[in-house]
């Protein structure tokens, strides 16, 4: 079967965690930052280390057969490719923000006013949806100080935590997207068993991250009571302690209400909680 390719970052905010899933999913390669390519030993893949914005294209254009990017850079290129996956990391948005003695606080007081960007496209169509005419300036970084240096009114930037904007005194008043690292394909590519087979290997890592494996102990009558409050895989497993009245309970638990869930179990009667990381789920 031919070799795929996939692209990743080379370097930068989507480089650690793209490496991080695919070795996660117990790909074989070496990580040489120097290396544009490097072979997986243990699956017929190839991994292109690129900038994150020639990505979407070498999809499009099937140079690679899948990429790892961030859906703003997607939306930005205006590409033609397949989403397969979203990856949970990466996450971001894109907001409009003005000088903190600013008066904007809304997106229609924007028109005729000048914005920076470094996503002239996103900012364009979002604009244009409202009926606003601005002056968008394109430029290439540091996007956050065009305000100070008198070269816009307000700017559109990427932003998690709101620090670089804080710390530039601007303040962030409409959601332009929101954005996280995404798994892409070549148009077509879905139907490549090999490309599924990394599909799959991707979404039984990602169900394993929003989960933990939870041992307790019970006394048996209360073990009625704490079931109830575990959703477990398909059912927790009971397994009996030496001391006669007492069990063990074997389950998995969703890492969002984990905290909700322990409280409410010790409440219930469990005892000497152990919360241990997942690998993998493969249903
Ligand atoms: P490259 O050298 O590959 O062109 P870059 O400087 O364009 O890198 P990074 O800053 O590494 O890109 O960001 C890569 C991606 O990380 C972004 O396109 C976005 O999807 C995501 N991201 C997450 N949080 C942020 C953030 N606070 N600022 C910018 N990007 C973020
Ligand atoms: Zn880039």
């Amino acid at each position: 079967m031919k070799t795929l390719k996939i692209a990743i970052q080379k370097s930068g905010r989507l480089n650690e965690k793209s490496v991080e899933l695919l070795k996660n999913c117990g790909l074989n390669f070496e990580n040489y930052k120097s290396s544009l390519i490097s072979p997986v030993s243990n699956f017929p893949l190839e991994i292109l280390f690129l900038r994150d914005d020639d990505i979407p294209e070498y999809v499009q254009d099937g140079i690679a057969d899948l990429g790892i990017v961030g859906e703003n850079v997607i939306e930005e290129t205006e590409v033609k490719v397949s989403y397969l996956q979203r990856l949970g990391f990466g996450k971001c948005s894109l907001k409009i923000a003005v000088p903190n003695n600013n008066s904007i606080e809304s997106v229609a007081q924007l028109h005729g006013k000048s914005i920076a960007t470094t996503y002239p496209v996103i900012l364009g169509k979002y604009l244009k949806a409202q009926g606003i005419t601005s002056d968008i300036r394109t430029i290439s970084g540091s996007v956050e100080i065009s305000p100070g240096l008198g070269l816009s009114d307000a700017i559109c930037d990427l932003v998690s935590t709101g620090g670089t904007l804080k710390s530039n005194g601007l303040k962030p008043f409409a959601d332009v997207m929101s954005s996280e690292a995404v798994l892409i394909g070549s148009k077509g590519s879905e139907s490549n068993d090999l490309v599924q087979e990394l599909i799959q290997r991707i979404q039984s890592v990602l169900r394993a991250k929003e989960t933990k494996y939870v041992v307790l102990n019970v006394e048996r009558k209360n073990l009625k009571a704490v079931i109830a409050l575990l959703p477990g895989v398909k059912s927790p497993s009971v397994v009996p302690l030496a001391e006669g009245d007492w069990v063990a309970v074997h389950t998995v638990i969703p890492e969002r209400d984990f905290w909700d869930r322990i409280s409410q179990l010790k409440q219930a009667g469990a005892q000497g909680i152990v919360v241990m990381p997942i690998e993998k789920i493969i249903l």
